[in-house]
């Protein structure tokens, strides 16, 4: 397909590549992103679940939505596209991973250098003491409470994703302006571009005189902007341009 071959001769000629990730790569993993139809906001009202004032307000509910994300999330596996991108920074044909997502899976893949802009679903936080705990522990104690205390403090602790309204990990956030400023090629996989301010990261790019390619499925605002653009499933396209550039995507022994 000569789109494949433009974005793999783009990664090859435009270094440093960077990627930006979002919900769309982990969905052949089985996790559902929000935005398509089959999303979590067709069946979750993103306002009463994903915002930090209904965490404020009803903490219970948003842990309840959590601990059956918690589940999905932790028997997931990389998939192709994981692995393709992994393969690529083993290359030295990616320089960085910037992820929206929260699911650890470009680190269980193989990625060293992904900055996780979201958090992560690896730990729960208090907001008051700032105490962090596994993930795991906070869901364990559901057992016994409807929401899991701080063992420090007391306060009820908090997943440690940005929900909407709060602002994001400072020094990660920092870096990947910096990577997307310098990027020959950002390369955007499984986001809808709609979330800010990590949607203002093709810009930096495009800005400071480098190429954007997007792979997704289905449209974004910066369509037109992209020097590539692929509508389709994130796994097959990566593979596909590990393929052409000489490679192939290891899976798990
Ligand atoms: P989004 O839901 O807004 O967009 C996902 C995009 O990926 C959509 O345009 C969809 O059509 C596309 N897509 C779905 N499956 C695809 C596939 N197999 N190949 C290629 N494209 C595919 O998600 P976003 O842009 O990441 O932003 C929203 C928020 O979603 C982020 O804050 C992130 O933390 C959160 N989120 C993360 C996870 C996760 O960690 N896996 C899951 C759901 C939501």
């Amino acid at each position: 397909m000569q789109a494949i071959r433009e974005l793999a001769e783009l990664v090859r000629r435009r270094q440093p590549v960077v990627v930006l990730t979002g919900a769309g790569i982990s969905t052949e993993s089985g996790i559902p992103d929000f935005r398509s139809a089959t999303g979590l906001w067709a069946a979750y009202d993103p306002m009463q679940y994903a915002t930090i004032r209904a965490f404020r307000r009803d903490p219970v509910k948003v842990w309840e939505f959590y601990a059956l994300r918690f589940s999905i999330l932790t028997e997931a596996h990389p998939n192709a596209g994981h692995f393709a991108l992994a393969e690529l920074e083993r290359q030295g044909l990616v320089e960085a991973i910037v992820t929206q997502n929260i699911d650890g899976l470009h680190q269980a893949a193989g990625s060293r250098e992904v900055l996780e802009v979201h958090g992560s679903i690896r730990t729960a936080v208090c907001l008051e003491c700032g105490e962090r705990v596994p993930f795991e522990q906070a869901v364990a104690a559901l057992q016994d409470r409807p929401a899991p205390p701080c063992p420090h403090c007391t306060a009820i602790l908090k997943p440690d994703v940005v929900m909407f309204g709060e602002l994001l990990p400072e020094a990660p956030m920092l870096r990947a302006i910096e990577l997307a400023r310098t990027a020959g090629l950002l390369l955007a996989v499984g986001s809808s571009l709609e979330v800010y301010p990590v949607a203002e990261l093709p810009q930096e790019t495009l800005a400071a005189g480098g190429m954007l390619a997007i792979v997704n499925r289905g449209s974004t605002r910066f369509d037109a902007l992209a020097a590539v653009r692929i509508d389709n499933t994130a796994g097959e396209t990566l593979a596909a341009v590990v393929a052409d550039l000489g490679g192939a995507t290891p899976r798990p022994a």
